[in-house]
């Protein structure tokens, strides 16, 4: 098992996951359910991690992130912010992924 990626939010860790199945990579994601059972653990611990199963897919998924990761920052100007709860959907959602809000079409 090897971790790949450390994730800022489960949101993030599921689009990278996403693209790793596409790829046909055996991935999940690690640590996504303790983050309120274990918060007193360092912020850095509780983050979810995306975690790559067979060692043969690992260069793979390695090539995936650095594409994820480039792509993220491209795409940072692409995002809405919710009027109810304030966090940030990309600009291609309707709703926001948190609270389901309807998204407008400005940022
Ligand atoms: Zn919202």
């Amino acid at each position: 098992m090897h971790v790949v990626y450390v994730a800022r939010d489960l949101w993030e860790a599921q689009l990278l996951l996403d693209q790793l199945i596409e790829l046909w990579i055996k991935a999940r994601i690690d640590n996504a359910l303790c983050l309120s059972a274990y918060g007193e653990l360092p912020y850095l611990a509780s983050r979810p991690r995306v975690v790559v199963e067979r060692d043969s897919d690992v260069e793979r998924a390695r090539v995936a992130v650095r594409e994820f990761e480039a792509r993220q920052k491209a795409d940072v100007q692409g995002v809405k912010r919710c009027t109810r709860c304030g966090d940030e959907s990309p600009e291609n959602f309707e709703l926001c992924w948190k609270c389901g809000e309807e998204l407008g079409a400005g940022r």
